[in-house]
């Protein structure tokens, strides 16, 4: 499942965004909707790598099964999404470059898997090292 949200962070770094990529699956394991971070793609900041998959996975009749996968920790925009639709499961790329609310969601009853994957860390790394105003920006500390 993190390969789809890795796919998305990678195109996201061709388009020159922030390759932050997510994908939400459903209780049976089928894809519902993919997205990433398009902050720079379409000049809009609530356009997170988790709420872009949410929508693109369009309206659902319950979250409660459904697993969000994301290359990065989740903020706290993201971790209220999660919350306030119930979305049952959370599967975490990394943590290093970025430690959001994962701890937080794990003790409202969400089930956290954080993966510590290198290929997410190599990603945010470079893409910080290169572009940090973008990503003080992205993660509201400029
Ligand atoms: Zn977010």
């Amino acid at each position: 499942m993190l390969a789809v949200a890795l796919d998305e962070a990678r195109s996201g770094r061709a388009e020159g965004g922030i390759p932050i990529g997510a994908a939400l699956f459903g209780a049976d394991g089928q894809l519902l909707g993919r997205g990433r971070n398009r902050r720079v793609q379409d000049g809009d900041a609530s356009m997170h790598g988790e709420t872009s998959a949410f929508r693109n996975a369009g309206r659902q009749a319950s979250y409660r099964g459904t697993t969000m996968v994301t290359t990065l920790s989740p903020c706290w925009y993201c971790s209220g999404l999660i919350r306030q639709f119930g979305i049952g499961n959370l599967i975490v790329g990394e943590s290093r470059t970025f430690t959001g609310q994962h701890d937080w969601l794990a003790q409202h009853g969400v089930q956290v898997t954080l993966l510590d994957d290198p290929d997410c860390v190599t990603l945010m790394t470079e893409f910080i090292a290169a572009n940090p105003a973008l990503w003080n920006e992205d993660i509201g500390e400029d």
